[in-house]
């Protein structure tokens, strides 16, 4: 019998009867096998979509849709509620419990039209109500089935700053705490259904870890307990060699390295929240992704070097997966009197880090005469004000002569580790993107040589993606 077994279901995952059904199945089996076992779980998905929607239309006075969102969230839950749980004094419970955080709802979103803004501490009271929902059913679902489970807000112990909507934990106070809630609970014997996605500072005050961010707790409460393993359960087989919605002869990685997961998930591979990796890799805890609708696949594990069983060295092998980002645009400054002036580029990532954005791509011509970087699109209006403020001296004595946005770009990135140790890669990604068609912007490598990462027009994304998927098909 193994120890400590962290599981964490997504919104698919707790999205319909059947889904449910599967979970109560995969949580039963695993006690067979772990003597603790720890389930943290999304929103029931479109959940999170839905609450931010309606906080959004509140702050712009429109509380007319509040009725129909109302509806939409008790037929989300009570119709597996209705279907799962047979005993009625915990049926009726649970429904009052979910009422209850309805209502809340309600509150909040009138409160936000009053005030006529939603600041990201509204947004993340907001968004907690759908984990805060979800661990609620799922616990009496499981207790109907006759496994003592109990639903626990991790607000209780990740103790997070005061970041709103992409809060970061303080480990030191949270391990504590955790540890001081869980170990008693698992100690008898009951599965705690913890609330993914959602922390509180120090005070008490609700955040959130950021969209997607239920796998982030997963891994945070395995890494702090601590646990064996992490198993993300999701609605595909696993890590795959890309996006199967774009993609349909996308297959299942049966292993991966952590360089190559962070890289993947760092470019949008959805999949895996780009935080997971780190708290369990420090940790030596293993990590498997796997499919709550297919749970006899083996899914994807993470390994130290999951290259290690294939030909690194066979250029055909190099590429193991392709992932996008969309809705980016690429902010350039450029001017022939760049080159004189020192320190452009501290001065110029200083001003985007003080917008609190981070970049994800960077390109520098060696001539200096211009600095070129990618950012989100929502976000790139503010930045290039931000850099003319900044550089408005240079900008009046012609040094620099503009800072620009392109319009909506995406990041296409290949990822392999064998590509450290094969020349050429780069020229076979660029010729197949050719003879496809698809006009290369920019172009990075990330600095472990773990991936290649181009900038292409936003309607050449699938294109790229599918052109360049044929290069690891094609092996
Ligand atoms: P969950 O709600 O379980 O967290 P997500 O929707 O966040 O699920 O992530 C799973 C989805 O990630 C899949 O349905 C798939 O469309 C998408 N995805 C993107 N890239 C990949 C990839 N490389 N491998 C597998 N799935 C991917
Ligand atoms: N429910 C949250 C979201 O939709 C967190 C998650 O699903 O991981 O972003
Ligand atoms: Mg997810």
């Amino acid at each position: 019998m193994q120890k400590t077994l962290v599981m964490k279901f997504g919104g698919t995952s707790v999205g319909s009867v059947d889904a449910l059904k599967n979970v109560t199945q995969i949580i039963r089996d695993s006690k067979k096998d772990w003597e603790r076992v720890v389930v943290v779980t999304s929103a029931v998905s479109g959940v999170t979509n839905l609450l931010l929607d309606s906080a959004a239309s509140a702050s712009q006075g429109k509380i007319d849709l509040l009725t129909q969102t109302e509806s939409t969230l008790r037929e989300k839950h009570f119709a597996a509620a209705n279907m799962l749980i047979k005993e009625e004094a915990a049926l009726e419970a649970v429904k009052a419990e979910i009422n209850a955080l309805i209502f809340s709802l309600i509150d909040l979103c009138k409160a936000i039209a009053v005030l006529g803004e939603a600041s990201p501490r509204a947004l993340d009271a907001v968004a907690s109500l759908g984990e805060r929902m979800s661990v609620r059913l799922l616990a009496a679902i499981l207790s109907d089935a006759g496994m003592e489970s109990r639903a626990i807000e991790s607000a209780e112990f990740i103790v997070t700053n005061a970041h709103f909507q992409n809060a970061h934990p303080d480990f030191r106070i949270t391990t504590e705490r955790t540890r001081a809630v869980m170990n008693p609970i698992l100690d008898k014997g009951i599965i705690p259904i913890v609330t993914g996605f959602i922390g509180a500072t120090p005070e008490g005050i609700v955040t959130t870890l950021g969209r997607g961010g239920s796998d982030y707790s997963a891994a945070i409460i395995g890494r702090v307990l601590p646990a064996d393993d992490v198993w993300i359960w999701t609605d595909v087989d696993g890590v795959m060699t890309t996006d199967p919605r774009i993609v349909k002869e996308a297959v299942t990685l049966p292993e991966i390295s952590y360089g190559e997961i962070a890289e993947l998930a760092f470019f949008g591979a959805k999949v895996l929240h780009p935080k997971t990796i780190r708290p369990v890799v420090d940790a030596g805890i293993g990590l498997r992704i796997c499919n709550t609708f297919n749970p006899s696949h083996p899914g994807t594990r993470l390994t130290s070097n999951g290259d290690g069983r294939v030909k690194a060295h066979t250029p055909e092998k190099v590429v193991k997966a392709v992932t996008a980002i969309r809705k980016q645009r690429l902010v350039t400054i450029e001017g022939r009197g760049m080159l004189g002036i020192p320190g452009v580029a501290a001065r110029a990532f200083g001003t985007v880090a003080s917008t609190g954005t981070s970049v994800p791509l960077i390109t520098q011509a060696s001539s200096e005469q211009s600095i070129c970087f990618a950012v989100p699109s929502e976000v790139a209006p503010t930045i290039v004000s931000a850099l003319e403020k900044s550089f408005a001296y240079e900008i009046e004595d012609e040094d620099i002569d503009r800072v620009w946005a392109t319009d909506d770009v995406s990041i296409v990135t290949v990822v392999g580790s064998g590509m450290r140790h094969t020349p050429g890669v780069a020229g076979r990604v660029f010729s197949q993107l050719g003879l496809n068609d698809v006009n290369v912007l920019a172009i990075a490598q990330g600095s472990s040589e773990v991936s290649i990462s181009l900038v292409v027009d936003s309607a050449d994304t699938e294109n790229a993606v599918k052109a360049l998927h044929e290069l690891i098909v094609a092996s």
